[in-house]
């Protein structure tokens, strides 16, 4: 990955001059990568004088908890005056793990409001749009989280990377890249991770951490969604599942529970796209996965309003379960069609 010589000099001037006020900023249903890259980067930030505040749109999923930093991260939803007044003072916005004010949800009209603050994007989603200062836009980059390790190898030195910052910024790189396990997964990636395991971070903790610290409810739901809610399209090599709000509280869900459903079924090995489907009080979420050449980036731009990378994607539906799932075997056939599946 080559980071722009150009845009690593004006971020250093935005970060070495005085002390300032910055936000940095996160997307709506933050995952271990929005926290983990906000928190080393916040951290970062701090290390050189200025006054950091993080803010999220809702809450992180209770398996993130245990993250070091991660309380001090404001979340839009609940303290909405704390978040307003960090963005109205802000001297420079950092936007990171996402690039459309969409991701933000009602939190992007605040940002909007500050519009002299210079903005700054970190990110590693296909098609990023220009409306930033400076612009870090990487979709090769496995993890936001590995794009922040970049910067400050760049900016400070691989040795200026604390412990405390190898740990989220693993946890980030570890749920993006599915341990280890997806694409993207380069030399250079590797040459970071041995940074990170020098400062002495525990990696089979965070791993059990955050994969291991589920509820019961959550591995009968699993079960229940497998077993009963997996649907075959395309002689099974697409697989779609859905959860209504009723379904999810006869399982005590909480936020996270479903956090990696939708990769079970590309355990088959004739599977090359999954999706499912999660009611919300006000919407649809839909989650995409695919294997190989499918791109579902393209698939939830088209047919869901949203993005994302080409193997994982996301986007919401506005009408009903019935229909949302009618749309999608539409939307399934029509891209095979055209040869995309
Ligand atoms: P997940 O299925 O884990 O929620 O999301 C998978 C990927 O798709 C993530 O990289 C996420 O940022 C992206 N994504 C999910 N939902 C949306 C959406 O509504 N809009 C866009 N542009 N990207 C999304
Ligand atoms: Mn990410």
């Amino acid at each position: 990955m080559n980071l722009s010589p150009e845009s690593i000099e004006r971020l250093r001037s935005l970060v070495e001059g005085a002390p300032r006020r910055i936000v940095v900023l996160s997307h709506t249903n933050p995952d271990g990568d929005a926290v983990g890259s906000s928190i080393a980067w916040a951290e970062a930030l701090r290390q050189r004088g200025h006054t950091v505040t993080c803010i999220v749109p809702n809450k992180y999923p209770y398996y993130l908890d245990w993250m070091k930093g991660i309380r001090d991260i404001v979340i839009f939803k609940s303290e909405e005056e704390r978040a307003l007044q960090a963005v109205e003072q802000a001297e420079a916005i950092f936007c990171l793990d996402f690039h459309t004010l969409s991701r933000l949800d009602a939190l992007g009209d605040v940002i909007a409001a500050n519009a002299s603050a210079p903005r700054v994007l970190i990110d590693h989603h296909l098609d990023a749009p220009d409306e930033f200062d400076i612009k870090f836009s990487h979709p090769e980059a496995s993890s936001t989280s590995y794009l922040v390790y970049k910067l400050i190898e760049a900016l400070w030195g691989a040795e200026s990377v604390t412990a405390a910052q190898a740990e989220v910024i693993y946890v980030g790189m570890m749920t993006d890249t599915g341990n280890f396990s997806f694409s993207a997964l380069t030399p250079d990636l590797y040459r970071a991770l041995a940074v990170l395991s020098a400062t002495g971070i525990d990696i089979p903790t965070i791993y059990n951490n955050v994969y291991n610290s589920f509820t019961e409810g959550r591995a009968r739901l699993f079960g229940y969604v497998i077993n009963r809610k997996m649907k075959m399209l395309r002689r099974g090599t697409v697989a779609y599942m859905s959860l209504t709000e009723a379904e999810m509280r006869r399982f005590w869900f909480q936020q996270g529970d479903s956090e990696g459903f939708v990769n079970y079924p590309l355990t088959i090995k004739k599977m090359r796209m999954s999706a499912i489907f999660i009611e919300h009080t006000d919407f649809i979420r839909v989650s995409l996965r695919s294997r190989g050449k499918i791109d579902v980036n393209l698939f939830a731009a088209r047919y869901f309003n949203g993005g994302g990378h080409k193997n994982a994607a996301g986007g919401k539906s506005f009408v009903s379960m019935e229909e949302t799932i009618a749309h999608f075997e539409a939307a399934v056939e029509e891209y095979a069609a055209e040869g995309l599946v």
